[in-house]
């Protein structure tokens, strides 16, 4: 499949050294040869635990991915849970692939912005550490999107009481409508993304080949 994100928010772009208070889960955007870019393994890691999140409140038992001994069990029960069904585990290969997003036709504008670093303890200025510059990506830039979905039979729509179908199913609507936060300091308004124009095409493998069988718009 195949869209755009576009980020509501503004998104942080990580630099070689991070300011005080950056940890690396803030950041949305990393530049490279001058252009930024969202990692395809960045998109993967949030899609994975927001779906965590939803197969909990369904009552599935989730784990953390790097959880060997919930892997190994279900490796031995020869059911996997569907988080693992989805993104893999160290036993079983990952269903989807979500590439790295660029700015469409290059187009994007960066800004500055000055920060003080607050203590977390203590609630005030920290002595010693001066003002730092973070650099933001504005809103509403418009990024390549495409994700690789193998096996998984969820386009063509139709009935089916495959778990992983839901609950990527749950992931687009919720791209589509609200969007995902891809930062974590949720409180400072950056890094919430939405997907738009998004299309799938369903390929089959013939002879050898992949050959395109049928496509649609994501709603
Ligand atoms: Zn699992």
């Amino acid at each position: 499949m195949d869209g755009f994100l576009v980020n509501e928010t503004p998104l942080r772009v990580g630099v070689g050294r991070e300011p005080p208070l950056g940890s690396a889960v803030d950041i949305a955007v990393y530049m490279v040869n001058g252009i930024p870019c969202i990692p395809g393994s960045s998109l993967k890691g949030l899609f994975r635990s927001y779906l965590e999140s939803i197969a909990a409140s369904k009552g599935y038992k989730v784990h953390e991915p790097w959880d060997e001994r919930a892997v190994e069990e279900e490796a031995e029960r020869g059911d996997f849970c569907p988080i693992c069904g989805i993104f893999g585990n160290t036993e079983l290969a990952s269903h989807v692939r979500v590439y790295d997003a660029y700015p469409k036709d290059g187009i994007f504008h960066k800004f500055q912005k000055t920060g003080i670093a607050i203590d977390r303890e203590f609630g005030s200025v920290r002595p010693g550490l001066g003002p730092f510059v973070e650099e933001l990506i504005s809103p509403k830039t418009r990024w390549t999107f495409r994700m690789d979905i193998i096996n998984i039979d969820i386009y063509p729509e139709k009935s089916t009481d495959d778990a992983r179908v839901q609950l990527l199913k749950t992931l687009f609507q919720t791209l589509t409508s609200i969007g995902l936060n891809i930062g974590s300091r949720k409180s400072v308004g950056c890094g919430l993304i939405r997907l738009e124009e998004a299309k799938w095409c369903r390929y089959e493998l013939s002879d050898g080949l992949l050959r395109m069988v049928c496509g649609g718009e994501i709603k």
